[in-house]
C-alpha cells in the first residue's frame, strides 16, 4: 500500500541554532507516524548530519536534501553529488522543485538526470511538478504537468519509478497563502495518477505517493489529504514550526 508522507520543505532558511532548536521541537514533537506514515524533513545542505543525529530516534522520520547535482564528482564549485548524500545515508532528496526550475533555470532534461543519478544511488527522489497561473488561467494545467511528467519520468523501469514520490506543487500556491481546493488538488492528482497508470499500469500507478504542495497548513490540511488521491502534502512555511508541522503529520 501507498505510504502517506509529511515532508517538510525547509529551503533556504534557518541559522544553526534556529536549524538545531527546530530539530529539537520535532523530536520531541508527539507525532502519529505508523507503519504506512512517514515524515520526511528537507533541510539546507549544511544541516543535514545535525538533523540525522537529532531524528536518529524517531521513527518513520526522514532526512533529505532539497537538491543535488547530476554529476558523480568533480570540477563543479558549489554543487553537491548524490554520492555525498549516500556516503552520509540521506534516503531522499527533493528534485524539480519549482524555485530550481524558475531561479536556476532547471529544464525536464535535466531534472531527468538528476533523477537518474539518484536512482543509482539509493536515493528516493521527491520530483514536484505543477503549473504557474497563468498555465491553470488558460486552463492547460493538465497537459503542462503531464509534460513534466513524461519528459522527466517516463523513461523510468517499473521498478525504478516505485522508488519516486511525486510532488503536485501549483506555483501560485506557493508560499502565497493560496491553496488549491481540495477539489482541484484531487482532480490532478487523479490526472497524475491516470498519466503514470497509462504508461507503468494501474498496479504500479496505485503504488505511488502523490503529495500536494502550496500554502499546506494545520488548518486545512486533513481536508485536502482526505482526498483519495492525496497522499499527503511537501510544505513550506508551516514547517518552519514544529507545533504546526506536527498538526500536519497528524492529519495524514
Ligand atoms: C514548498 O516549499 O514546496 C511549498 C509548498 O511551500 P509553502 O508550503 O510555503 O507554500
Amino acid at each position: 500500500m501507498r505510504k502517506k508522507i509529511a515532508a517538510a520543505n525547509w529551503k533556504m532558511n534557518c541559522t544553526m541554532q534556529q536549524a538545531e532548536d527546530l530539530l529539537n521541537n520535532l523530536s520531541s514533537a508527539n507525532v502519529n507516524l505508523s507503519n504506512d506514515k512517514i515524515s520526511i524533513i528537507a533541510v539546507p545542505f549544511p544541516y543535514l548530519l545535525l538533523a540525522k543525529q537529532k531524528l536518529a530516534s524517531k521513527q518513520n522520520m526522514f532526512v533529505a536534501a532539497q537538491n543535488c547535482y547530476t554529476k558523480r564528482s568533480g570540477a563543479f564549485t558549489g554543487e553537491i553529488s548524490v554520492e555525498m548524500l549516500q556516503s552520509m545515508n540521506i534516503p531522499f532528496v527533493i528534485i524539480g522543485h519549482s524555485e530550481r526550475r524558475e531561479y536556476f533555470n532547471e529544464t525536464n532534461t535535466m531534472l531527468a538526470d538528476k533523477v537518474n543519478i539518484a536512482l543509482e544511488y539509493n536515493i528516493q527522489p521527491i520530483f514536484c511538478c505543477g503549473e504557474a497561473l497563468e498555465i491553470r488561467e488558460a486552463a492547460t494545467q493538465n497537459s503542462f504537468v503531464e509534460k513534466q511528467l513524461k519528459d522527466s519520468l517516463f523513461h523510468l523501469s517499473n521498478e525504478q519509478i516505485l522508488k519516486v514520490v511525486i510532488a503536485y506543487e501549483p506555483i501560485w500556491a506557493i508560499g502565497t497563502g493560496k491553496t488549491a481546493t481540495s477539489q482541484q488538488a484531487q482532480e490532478m492528482h487523479q490526472h497524475i495518477r491516470n498519466v503514470l497508470a497509462e504508461k507503468f499500469g494501474n498496479d504500479i500507478a496505485n503504488e505511488i505517493s502523490i503529495l500536494y504542495g502550496g500554502s499546506v497548513k494545520g488548518n486545512n490540511a486533513v481536508e485536502l489529504f482526505s482526498q483519495p488521491d492525496v497522499d499527503g502534502g511537501l510544505v513550506g512555511g508551516a514547517s518552519l514550526n514544529a507545533e504546526e508541522f506536527s498538526l500536519i503529520i497528524n492529519a495524514l
